[in-house]
């Protein structure tokens, strides 16, 4: 993309957000990636370099089990440590101007809670690690208290109701989205009129299918990811532009 065409449709892509009531965002790593925040699921990442722990070996083997929670322990460590950045900040400002009406993520890292984006307006679809949550009775505690007192040599945490097994309150490999998250990101692409990606692929399914349910339904689509996305023929705006460059372009 050149220049002068970025800064054409840098103009144009303003004055959508002008024109828009109904704003949704949607976003994934690469917004987190500027507050040191790795992607996980990338080449070098976490996942890449170990065995995931699937769901179902979480649930029946205490040594996965530990060896899951010192993961998510380490990761903890990254998270509680990790600032919002202007990504995140971009659309706390479209929240306080009553533009933004949802915001759908697929990050785990709790950044746009952080952000100040009021808890009810997100859909953490795969679920976030700010909560850990009780596999048995679904009781949920702030990651924060479980974490500052986890002890794994002891084995891992119970709930503290009815000793059945915790877990952080993401989505593990092998188990399925929530339905009434996705519900809820569905309704949201139906409602917006401008749903604005950031720092996704779109490659992961379902997720990947709600900006062309947004684009089928009359709304306008931008998308700003680092590398190409197989929506980017179909949108609006594309801006191959890292996350921070991108705000600093609409910001002047
Ligand atoms: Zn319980």
């Amino acid at each position: 993309m050149s220049n002068i065409n970025t800064n054409e449709q840098i103009i144009a892509f303003k004055s959508a957000i002008d024109r828009s009531k109904k704003i949704v965002g949607f976003t994934g790593a690469g917004i987190s990636t500027e507050s040191g925040i790795p992607d996980y699921r990338s080449k070098g990442g976490i996942w890449d370099k170990f065995q995931p722990v699937y769901f179902e070996e979480f649930v029946s083997d205490e040594k996965k089990r530990i060896l899951y929670w010192q993961r998510k322990q380490e990761l903890w460590d990254d998270l509680s440590n990790a600032s919002t950045n202007k990504g995140h900040m971009f659309f706390k400002h479209l929240y306080d101007e009553g533009k933004l009406v949802g915001l759908i993520t697929q990050n785990i890292d709790g950044l746009h809670e952080k952000s100040g984006l009021p808890k009810d307006i997100i859909v953490n679809l795969h679920g976030t690690n700010l909560e850990v949550v009780c596999l048995d009775c679904g009781f949920t505690i702030s990651s924060e208290k479980v974490f500052d007192n986890l002890d794994l040599k002891q084995g891992v945490p119970l709930c503290p109701k009815c000793e059945g097994l915790l877990k952080p309150n993401t989505i593990s490999f092998g188990q399925q989205l929530r339905g009434e998250d996705l519900d809820k990101a569905n309704n949201l692409a139906l409602s917006c009129d401008l749903m604005i990606v950031v720092g996704s692929t779109l490659v992961v399914q379902p997720a990947s299918s709600i900006p062309s349910i947004a684009k089928e339904n009359g709304a306008l689509l931008a998308i700003v990811t680092l590398s190409e996305t197989p929506l980017d023929g179909y949108a609006d705006f594309v801006f191959h532009l890292r996350v921070e460059n991108f705000i600093n372009l609409i910001q002047t």
